[in-house]
């Protein structure tokens, strides 16, 4: 590769499970404009220089596994706040790789010019909570968040939005909002957050989950506005 995929903190070589129907590698690029309270992945929101991934190794992988592996998914952190990505994804494309991006959606600009083969749009609360509740640094959040969603909108069968349901972060009400806002997509997902290993916020550990009928309640509220929703872990 003539450019370098830099700010990788955590690379799972190989994976069946993370870009539907494509067995992939996945990319966890370093750093994040929002602190979810909830986000199982703290090493690598502030992982340093010491702990990066050798730019050349993921260059030497992907050229020598093209062909035998499909896709690539750029995950975090949060992949869009890199600027390598735009020299480095129309050279993962011409190696035959098809890109994934798993997204806050804080960036939409950058989703636009990085145009994934398929898009995961995580909408994490009600977008006007998310100064108080994620500490989002942009005082255009909504505007922000409603252009992303309308990325996934356009991208019908390859975007699917995900929801994370954490303790204090969503409910009936915030949920209807969200199903608001994403009117129309085709597809999204409600996951559980993780307890285990490390959280941002080590206080969530303390938390009481959502119940499975809470979750089948939301589920029940966002099916009115998606072509589908699934409840992550479900059949
Ligand atoms: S959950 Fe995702 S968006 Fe939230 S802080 Fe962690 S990496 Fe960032």
């Amino acid at each position: 590769m003539r450019n370098s995929i830099t700010g990788v903190a955590g690379w799972q070589k190989n994976s069946f499970i993370d870009f539907p129907g494509t067995v992939s590698t996945v990319l966890f690029f370093s750093g994040c404009n929002l602190a979810c309270p909830y986000c199982h992945n703290p090493e690598i929101v502030t992982a340093g220089p010491s702990l990066l991934v050798r730019p050349d190794d993921i260059a030497s992988f992907l050229e020598k596994r093209k062909g035998l592996i499909e896709g690539v998914v750029l995950s975090g952190g949060e992949p869009t706040l890199h600027a390598c990505l735009a020299a480095a994804v129309p050279e993962i494309k011409e190696l035959g790789y098809r890109v994934k991006l798993d997204t806050n959606g804080l960036l939409p600009e950058v989703i636009r010019s990085i145009s994934p083969d398929y898009l995961a749009l995580d909408v994490k609360t009600a977008p006007r909570l998310y100064g108080r509740l994620l500490s989002s640094p942009y005082a255009d959040t909504e505007q922000r968040i409603a252009s992303s969603v309308e990325i996934v909108r356009t991208m019908g069968e390859s975007a699917e939005i995900r929801i994370t349901v954490a303790p204090g972060i969503v409910n009936r009400e915030i949920i209807r909002e969200i199903g608001e806002l994403v009117n129309g997509v085709k597809k999204a997902f409600l996951q559980p957050m993780k307890k285990k290993g490390k959280l941002l916020d080590p206080a969530m550990m303390e938390k009481n989950p959502v119940s499975e009928e809470e979750i089948a309640a939301y589920r029940d509220i966002l099916a009115e506005y998606v072509g589908e929703c699934k409840i992550r872990g479900e059949s």
